[in-house]
């Protein structure tokens, strides 16, 4: 019996999971145990809508997990013993694995400066999204500190100016808000960010967080009633601890395979791991997220066979930016990442960016009876070919 077991149940190793029981089901010869830290399956894209009281649906993992085979575990993994190949859960159970996929995700980097961690909120899981959530409906008025221009951040910062319009929003960050988008995507993002009242602060340095308080670089102090970290990610320490070769940011290694470079019998996926494509290394969404999980799982189910597993290629195809719920802006891409001149706004943006938002729990229903219907994801052409 090989015993696989797949640590977080996000859209990667969900994919994983699901991928592994439902296609080695049959050979009863290989067990998939799924370890994550709730039932409850968090849609972190919808995070923005939970932080400003807005209800999502209930998703059950261990619902979603009936027919595949796979065994559920609730659980914190608070230990990985790389060399017993074992990993510990809340301290008091220990799991053996012959194969492991590490697919525990990323959290906001609020130990970035100090003050982050003790005063301000994050959108790194609902618990946390709940809690500013909470803050918000308590203020009648004040500010609300968004620290991050990025995509969490100005989402974040859109969705709090629409529900609560009597306070104040100012979105704080080193870059221009879409920096990364077409000149007129982003002028598109800009105005729409004026108009729900968002109060935009780029080129600014962040230095300290305080009780109520932002400190910049440079020394000036601006009162808030809510601070919002957004800025940056990070990782479990999990993996550095147990020796697996980690990145400088501590994501896991892989070679094309998603196979960890130190641990062969470790893959990893997700915004957990670090994924080298032809354009370089890639940074965790969703939408590559899911696709590394279902090749890990690919990848074991033909080591399993005796065969050689197959690289993984993925190229990126879009930036949907959600700005409230009646506006919307989404970016398409090259496959690594830059902007393409081709941009949409408005109504269909909307209609688009929730298609998207929706689209990962049907796709992993939909892949329990077929497999091969989540193993379509673009491969990312001559921009991830080998030897480019
Ligand atoms: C607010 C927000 C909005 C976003 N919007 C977009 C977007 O529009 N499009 C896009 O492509 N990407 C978006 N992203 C990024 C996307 O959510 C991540 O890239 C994606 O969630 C990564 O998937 P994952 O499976 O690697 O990790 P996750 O989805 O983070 O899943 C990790 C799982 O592991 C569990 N876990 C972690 N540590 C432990 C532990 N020690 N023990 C047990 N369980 C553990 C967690 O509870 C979680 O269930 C957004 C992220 C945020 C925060």
């Amino acid at each position: 019996m090989t015993h696989v077991v797949v640590l977080g149940a996000g859209y990667a190793g969900l994919g994983a999971a699901i991928q592994l029981g439902v296609r080695t089901k049959r050979r009863g010869d290989v067990r998939v145990t799924l370890v994550n830290a709730q039932e409850r399956f968090t849609e972190r894209l919808r995070l923005p809508m939970t932080a400003t009281g807005q209800e999502v649906a209930e998703l059950d993992i261990p619902e979603l997990l009936a027919g595949t085979g796979v065994e559920f575990v609730r659980g914190w993994v608070t230990a990985v013993d790389a060399d017993a190949k074992t990993v510990r859960v809340d301290d008091d159970r220990v799991l053996p694995y012959d194969m492991l996929v590490y697919g525990l995700g990323s959290a906001a980097d609020t130990s970035a400066v100090p003050g982050a961690d003790e005063h301000a909120y994050s959108l790194s899981g609902a618990q946390d999204a709940e809690s500013l959530a909470g803050r918000l409906k308590r203020l009648e008025s004040g500010t609300v500190v968004v620290a991050g221009s990025g995509l969490t951040g100005i989402e974040s910062a859109a969705e709090i100016a629409e529900r609560y319009p009597a306070l104040e929003v100012v979105l704080m960050g080193r870059q221009e808000p879409g920096a990364a988008m077409n000149a007129k995507a982003k002028a598109y993002l800009r105005s729409a960010l004026e108009r729900l009242g968002v109060q935009v602060r780029a080129g600014v340095e962040v230095v300290k967080v305080l009780p109520d308080a932002v400190e910049l670089a440079g020394g000036e102090v601006v009162a808030a009633d809510a601070v919002l970290w957004t800025s940056g990610t990070r990782v479990s320490p999990l993996a550095a601890a147990a020796g697996l070769t980690v990145d400088e940011r501590g994501r896991v290694v892989t070679d094309g395979t998603l196979r960890s470079v130190s641990h062969p019998e470790v893959y990893a996926v997700g915004d957990a791991a670090a994924i080298t494509q032809g354009y370089g290394v890639m940074h965790g969404t969703c939408q590559s997220g899911m696709p590394t999980g279902v090749h890990a799982a690919l990848s074991i189910e033909r080591v399993l066979k005796g065969k050689r597993a197959k690289d993984f290629r993925f190229g990126y195809y879009h930036t949907p930016v959600s700005l409230g719920r009646g506006d919307a802006v989404v970016q398409f891409t090259h496959p690594d990442d830059s902007a393409r001149r081709i941009y949409l706004t408005g109504r269909l943006a909307v209609r688009y960016k929730e298609t998207v938002t929706a689209a990962p729990w049907p796709t992993f229903g939909r892949m329990k009876k077929m497999p091969a219907s989540g193993a379509i994801w673009p491969r990312g052409g001559r921009f991830t070919r080998a030897g480019r």
